[in-house]
């Protein structure tokens, strides 16, 4: 243990209450402002239940803390993607191998667990209803209103983590300072959340243990259960055009525009269009900035620094394993923070890069790409190199997903396997042609090359 500091974390959503954790368990002071009311008093978001796939990365954070465990019971684990066709037929494809599956997890209860844990903690100390509006990072002062007084509020900051979101202030006073690089590009598609309640004998109106998929070319709607019985659907779709939430501006356009592209899903809906009517629209943004850090008193972390499209359901992943990093760099720490934010934020700038682009291509490949016959015999193909090759080939969503390689790693590793797998596929028609011998021997050839190359 070094020095205990005094440490301030702004944002206590999902990464600043786990952040918390870790940082109180190496024995710091930690005070965590967060702008909203505590949310296990009050109803946010309208009381919607709202959903997050929770994959291998994020586990292994949750197991430093000893809450892997517990979280899994609480979650669902979804096999593979399950997907709708407009007649609503369906095809199922697994995520992985056998017994690898990703967790439906709700977001207002991992976050308000996360804060359970932290409370009894005489070193974590949480004050709700504090927003931060100014910071001079230099003097290491921030302002902040209180939400119960109206008040502005002074606070002096020996150090301090930027949990705080994707809007993050703590990186808007960072962008202030000299040669900063900040980009943020926002997709032309929003998103709604609407639901499917439970079925009338209270179990789940669709297969449970998969995320469901309706894929339509240039848009689409997920949905992942609840435990509850419920699942929650998201409507990724454009936000102007032909077919687009600014066309759909009354109940008879929604209704026909469901039937003729998600009719299985009506009869699921009851609440559609004042689901619908009523929720906000959600913009999709990326962000991307460097550096992360301001001398040894400011460090981003999560989203502030890292804001990525949800197509990969990585982005409180990510956000997660920054902290896994984080911890891990603490075991060999030599008491200079200085060095330690640099050596962190270099380390994790091209794995976050490598995420943020590897989740914008996979909205091309979950909106268009899955409902292709050709596309899901690469995959299953894929399963049979993996299964051959076990120690050569993961494919890319594997990797991502199930392994805690570092995502540049990971696309990059993906970039080599799609050009053998193009190479590959032009030799298959079926499953059963993966098995012919001049599949065989290109594939070990092509191994060796790609063996080569590293
Ligand atoms: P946030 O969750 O945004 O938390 C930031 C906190 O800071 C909030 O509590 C906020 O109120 C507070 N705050 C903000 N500004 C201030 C201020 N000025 N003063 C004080 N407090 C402040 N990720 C996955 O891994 N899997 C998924 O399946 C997945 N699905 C997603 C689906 C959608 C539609 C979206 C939009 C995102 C999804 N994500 C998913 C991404 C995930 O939600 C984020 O990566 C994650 O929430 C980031 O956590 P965070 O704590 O860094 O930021």
């Amino acid at each position: 243990m070094t020095e205990r500091k005094n440490i301030t974390i702004m944002g206590a959503g999902l990464v600043g209450s786990l952040l918390s954790l870790y940082l109180a368990k190496r024995g710091h002071k930690v005070d965590i402002y967060e702008r909203r009311p505590d949310m296990r008093k009050i109803l946010l978001d309208g009381g919607r239940s709202i959903n997050l796939a929770l994959s291998d990365r994020g586990f292994k954070a949750l197991r430093g803390i000893g809450i892997e465990e517990a979280v899994r019971k609480v979650a669902i684990p979804m096999h593979g993607r399950m997907m709708h066709d407009e007649q609503g037929n369906l095809t199922f494809q697994p995520y992985g191998k056998e017994g690898q599956s990703i967790y439906s997890v709700s977001r207002a209860g991992l976050n308000a667990a996360l804060m359970d844990l932290s409370e009894p903690n005489p070193d974590i100390t949480y004050h709700f209803n504090r927003q931060l509006l100014d910071l001079d990072l230099r003097q290491s002062k921030a302002t902040l209103r209180n939400h119960e007084t109206g008040e502005l509020e002074e606070l002096h900051t020996e150090m301090l983590f930027g949990a705080d979101g994707a809007f993050s202030m703590v990186r808007n006073a960072m962008q202030k300072t000299e040669r900063y690089n900040y980009s943020q590009s926002y997709l032309e598609y929003g998103y709604k959340e609407l639901t499917i309640p439970p079925a009338e004998d209270g179990g789940w109106a669709l297969e449970k243990n998969a995320l469901h998929i309706w894929p339509r070319g240039n848009y689409m709607m997920i949905a992942l259960p609840n435990i509850d019985g419920s699942f929650t659907c998201t409507l990724f779709f454009p936000y102007e055009g032909e077919l687009s939430f600014e066309s759909i501006k009354t109940d008879d356009d929604l209704l026909n525009f469901f039937l003729q592209t998600f009719p299985d899903a009506i009869p699921l809906m009851p609440d559609l269009a004042e689901d619908y009517f009523s929720n906000p629209i959600g913009s999709l943004v990326t962000v991307k900035c460097f550096p992360w850090s301001f001398e040894d008193k400011a460090l981003l972390i999560g989203d502030a620094c890292h804001a990525v499209v949800p197509f990969y359901g990585q982005g409180m992943n990510a956000g997660f394993e920054d902290i896994t990093v984080l911890d891990q760099m603490l075991d060999t720490f030599d008491g200079d923070w200085e060095s330690l934010f640099k050596k962190f934020e270099r380390r994790r700038k091209p794995d976050a890069d490598a995420i943020a682009d590897l989740a914008v291509m996979n909205f091309i490949e979950m909106r268009d790409k899955v409902a292709d016959p050709r596309f899901l015999l690469r995959k299953k193909i894929e399963g049979r190199i993996n299964q051959q090759y076990p120690d050569k080939w993961i494919p890319l969503y594997s990797m991502v997903t199930f392994t805690d390689l570092p995502y540049s790693y990971a696309l990059e590793t993906g970039r080599e396997q799609d050009k053998i797998m193009k190479k590959v596929m032009k030799h298959i028609k079926a499953v059963e042609d993966y098995d012919k011998p001049e599949v065989q021997k290109l594939l070990e050839k092509q191994l060796v090359k790609k063996e080569k190359l590293k």
